[in-house]
């Protein structure tokens, strides 16, 4: 028998399926709940001009309160109760989510969590690595499986300028040789291409990184929130990547692992490992887009470029019980109908006044 309960945002009744193990809610579109990156603040270290440009993030600019964001206890609960769901994976990200005091805490917690078929989740993190090196073993031993280290140019001014940051290259990529060593692999490593600022140092990190065993993921530069002031000749496509790189270092297609894979796989045909490209821009995937998205302040976001999340935290402070908990977060996927980047250009889709910031809801 499934429950029944009220659901308020679509103002229907909605039954919470009734799932067998391994089964997931879907949304209307008929894709599957999946994957839950949690947001842990929206502060960050760097001012990256791409997400968080100095001019908007600067001296004055306040962040959420920490009354404002979940506790731990608090994330833990929602993730208890999304896996019932269909949740196979989460990241965590931010901001900078190493900026949140006694993130390991976090990770020990959430590793303790299994799925209703006994499985324990992919619990994963992205990070732009500076403080990385001290937390890495931390981590690890809570229970955190992998991550993905951002780094958008091999170069020192070239980074420090995209970053907005003092930090020298060579401490992020020590930092990726320190998750490394704690066993945090296989590690990835995301750049976002953004022409005239660093597609200049593809080249670069193609060959610093062929042969290393970690993944390198291109990511076109997108439109998300509203103060990077993205302009569509910035973007440099996934298919001019593969160009660039193919001439030096032939490359060859491969499969994707599994439906709702965001980068589209290649790999150098003399064996030297893998890319990735994420081309949410030119070849938008929302058909397989399993994303659901936590904020710091525990407003659920079904796409990167929504304009208003449901807000879960007050429900929860209310003291509500995992049963009306459970029926809002099904209830809000049940309810999707997100495809923006498919959308991207057409009428009305761009002109959303209130998109959600990259820093705030995370990658
Ligand atoms: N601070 C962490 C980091 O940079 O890895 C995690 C949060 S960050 C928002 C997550 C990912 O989003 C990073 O890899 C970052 O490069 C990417 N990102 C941020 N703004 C972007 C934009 N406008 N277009 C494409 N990717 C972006
Ligand atoms: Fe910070 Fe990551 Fe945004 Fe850069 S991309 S400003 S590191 S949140
Ligand atoms: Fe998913 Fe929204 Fe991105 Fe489409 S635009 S892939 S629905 S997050």
């Amino acid at each position: 028998m499934s429950r029944v309960i009220f659901h308020e945002q679509s103002g229907a009744m909605r039954p919470v399926p009734k799932l067998a193990p391994g089964e997931a809610v879907q949304d209307t579109y008929g894709r599957p709940m999946r994957d839950l990156r949690i947001s842990v603040t929206d502060r960050c270290n760097f001012r990256c001009r791409y997400c968080m440009p100095r001019e908007v993030y600067g001296p004055d600019h306040v962040f959420l309160p920490r009354s404002a964001l979940l506790t731990f206890e608090e994330i833990t609960r929602i993730v208890r109760i999304a896996l019932t769901l269909g949740i196979r994976k989460i990241r965590l990200t931010g901001g900078e989510p190493l900026m949140r005091k006694e993130l390991e805490v976090l990770v020990g917690m959430l590793s303790g969590l299994r799925t209703p078929d006994g499985m324990a989740p992919d619990l994963t993190m992205t990070t732009n690595g500076a403080l990385l090196a001290r937390k890495a073993k931390a981590l690890a031993a809570a229970g955190l499986q992998r991550v993905t280290v951002s780094l958008d140019a091999m170069d020192d001014a070239v980074f420090q300028r995209m970053s907005d940051s003092g930090v020298p290259v060579a401490d992020i990529l020590g930092a990726m040789d320190a998750a490394t060593e704690a066993g945090l692999t296989p590690l990835k490593v995301n750049m976002v291409v953004r022409r005239r600022m660093n597609d200049d140092q593809i080249l670069p990190m193609a060959r610093h990184f062929r042969h290393s065993g970690r993944v390198l993921r291109f990511i076109e530069y997108m439109d998300v929130g509203h103060s990077n002031g993205w302009r569509m000749d910035e973007v440099v496509t996934g298919a001019e990547i593969v160009q660039r790189i193919n001439a030096e270092f032939p490359l060859v297609p491969v499969q994707a692992h599994y439906r709702g894979e965001v980068a589209s796989r290649w790999a150098y045909a003399d064996g030297g490992g893998e890319i990735g490209l994420i081309t949410s821009v030119s070849q938008p995937f929302c058909g397989d887009c399993t994303r659901l998205r936590l904020s710091p302040e525990g407003k659920l976001f079904t796409c990167l470029f929504a304009d208003h999340g449901h807000d879960l935290r007050e429900l929860m402070r209310t003291g509500i019980g995992d049963d009306i908990l459970a029926a809002h977060l099904s209830g809000v996927w049940l309810g999707r109908t997100d495809r923006y980047s498919e959308q991207r250009g057409q009428a009305g889709a761009s002109g959303r006044d209130n998109k959600i910031e990259m820093s705030y809801i995370g990658g």
